[in-house]
């Protein structure tokens, strides 16, 4: 074949854009001795371009020009993949566009800068163009009329619809690095009873065809593999797709069951269906990250009719505390702003603002279940029937009736998912005084607290909302509503209200390891003293959260947990909290901070 002929059938239309040339960019000393170091373009190859996608994205697969109109017809080797996701490309003149490639594939000993020259100007214009539709982010649909007409729609995928690009990007930053996947991997509680759940209902796995929500670094693709299933498609968006490719493939025989698909749940296509579908979409209050709703749009792209999704549930558990410690910490804050002469200057104009900033962080610690003082309340979601609507708001009506006269400090929160499988099913808790997850728990300080007596209700209304980075703004209002014989029915006597950023949480524990200390010395305690021995302590110590009325399984608390609760009076378990608190080093020990979470994508 003449190789004009060739080169004429390549073009766009064929998918090849021709005449361009390729600069590899190196760094060169000028001959001025006080000049920087200066890019300088190497030769030129020339090169013809072909824009494609795979299961990993859109990229750019650069051919050397000869070999294209060598081979034309045959199965043609890239010298160069580019893909765009890992692409910033800038058209820096009529003719000349730079590349900078970053993520795994410059890893790979490829090119990671260089200049696109091009013969014409319109080839430099059409290529940029078609490069830069495919870099918005958008989504081509094809469907067919009744006649069968094609018809080529622009649709903008349910993930970019109402998340802001900047929180997304953040996002999958976070995720693709193997520090975080880690620090949710050695949470051995969490992965601990994802791997328990998945082998001890191994026929729900066995010749199934499974679906990894949300891969990460593929561990539950291996479970699902090691319990037996045909074939797990693993789905991630983040460069973490890249490990996750490495370590299945060196987990043999399990790899060869397991496909990483590098995508959005919402925007990958998958060869077939599944019959069961696992994840790990759990956040901070379980619904932070918004990732439930990628869960359920896999649920239904992915799911079979009836199929198993693992968790099936969530529930979140919310009851009222009272912390003085905690009160104080948080109100103190706000103290530096009272200053009338910092260095001369009056701090004091934004003391409020100040103060209610630091009563808009939700507290994120493992605080002490004594701390409780009411049954919670639970709000379940059911992941195989919610639609991703109901996760937009989220609004809980509360009520509780305090069990001891204290002064209400806010709303604790706490949540678990079930794993229903056919042969055994298993709970994983984030409730306090269980075994502390690197969810830990979550608080909700009020700025004014609210003053209770025993038997009194506490009424209120918890209301989340969705935004666009990924997180809620939750809407906190508390009463102490009357009570007894003549009280107004519903009548309130205070009320306090509270808004709060869930992505903006405080992270408490690196300051005050507080329960971590308590609990610690619970365990050992609970290792040495019998039950009866237990329950005579209880007779000693006076009335107990259990006297007053509240049984801690109504409150939702584990029997294994229960057990450990001890039982002291409310007023005793707070000073021994405030003094327990008072002997732990305030620093963690340099060698511990690296256990600490880094970041408040606690998930
Ligand atoms: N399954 C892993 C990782 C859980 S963390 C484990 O249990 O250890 C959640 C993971 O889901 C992150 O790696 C994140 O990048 C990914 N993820 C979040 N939203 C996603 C989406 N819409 N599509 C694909 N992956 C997503």
């Amino acid at each position: 074949m003449a190789a004009a002929a060739a080169a004429r059938r390549l073009s766009p239309s064929t998918g090849f854009y021709t005449d361009l040339a390729i600069l590899p960019i190196g760094r060169t000393l000028v001959d001025n001795p006080t000049a920087d170091m200066r890019p300088a373009f190497g030769s030129p190859i020339p090169v013809f371009a072909k824009v494609d996608a795979d299961s990993n994205g859109t990229f750019v697969d650069f051919y050397h020009a000869i070999a294209v109109l060598n081979e034309v017809g045959n199965k043609l080797e890239h010298f160069q993949r580019c893909y765009l996701h890992h692409s910033q490309i800038l058209k820096a003149g009529p003719t000349l566009q730079i590349w900078a490639v970053d993520g795994a594939e410059a890893e790979q000993g490829k090119m990671s800068s260089f200049a696109v020259d091009f013969k014409l100007e319109k080839v430099n214009s059409d290529f940029y163009s078609a490069i830069q539709e495919k870099k918005s982010k958008s989504l081509v649909k094809e469907t067919a009329d009744a006649n069968g007409n094609k018809e080529t729609t622009t649709t903008v995928s349910k993930f970019e619809e109402k998340i802001e690009q900047s929180s997304a990007k953040m996002y999958f930053h976070y995720y693709g690095q193997l520090l975080h996947q880690q620090n949710m991997m050695q949470d051995y509680v969490r992965t601990g009873t994802y791997y328990a759940a998945v082998i001890e209902n191994q026929a729900d796995f066995q010749g199934r065809v499974v679906v990894d929500v949300g891969a990460g670094s593929g561990i539950l693709s291996l479970f699902a593999a090691q319990a037996g299933a045909k074939h797990v498609y693993a789905v991630e968006a983040s460069d973490m797709a890249y490990y996750a490719r490495k370590l299945i493939a060196g987990n043999q025989p399990y790899g060869q069951r397991i496909t990483v698909i590098h995508g959005k749940v919402e925007e990958v296509e998958l060869p077939e269906k599944a019959d069961i579908l696992i994840s790990e979409p759990m956040g901070t209050l379980l619904v932070n990250e918004r990732m439930l709703e990628s869960y359920i749009i896999a649920r239904d792209r992915f799911l079979v009719p009836k199929g198993k999704m693992f968790p099936s549930i969530g529930r979140i558990h919310m009851a009222p505390f009272s912390d003085e410690y905690l009160y104080s910490e948080i109100a103190s804050k706000a103290l530096f702003w009272h200053q009338q002469s910092y260095y001369g200057v009056n701090l004091k104009p934004v003391h409020d603002s100040a103060f209610q900033g630091y009563f808009s962080q939700p507290v994120v610690d493992a605080f002490d279940p004594r701390l409780l003082i009411a049954a919670p309340v639970i709000h379940t979601i059911d992941f195989t029937t919610a639609k991703e609507e109901d996760l937009f708001e989220i609004d809980v009506p509360l009520e509780f009736q305090s069990v001891v006269a204290a002064r209400v400090h806010g709303l604790a929160c706490w949540f678990d998912v079930l794993f229903d499988g056919s042969m055994a099913q298993r709970w994983l808790s984030t409730a306090p005084g269980a075994p502390t997850t690197h969810w830990y728990q979550l608080r909700c300080v009020l700025s004014q607290p609210l003053y209770v007596l025993a038997g009194q209700p506490i009424t209120g209304r918890l209301h989340l909302v969705a935004h666009s980075s990924q997180s809620y703004t939750i809407h906190l209002t508390m009463s102490a509503s009357m009570w007894g014989p003549g009280g107004v029915r519903g009548g309130v006597l205070q009320t306090s209200t509270a808004k709060l950023d869930l992505k903006e949480p405080y992270y408490r524990m690196s300051q005050s390891p507080a329960y971590a200390w308590t609990q610690q010395d619970q365990a050992s305690q609970y290792r040495e003293e019998t039950i009866a021995q237990q329950q005579m302590q209880q007779q000693v110590d006076g009335m107990s959260i259990q006297q007053a009325g509240m049984s801690l399984q109504q409150a939702g608390i584990p029997q294994e947990v229960a057990s450990q609760v001890p039982t002291q009076t409310l007023v005793q378990q707070q000073q021994l909290a405030v003094s327990s608190i008072a002997q732990v080093p305030q620093q963690v020990p340099q060698q511990l901070q690296q256990y600490y979470p880094q970041n408040y994508w606690a998930s």
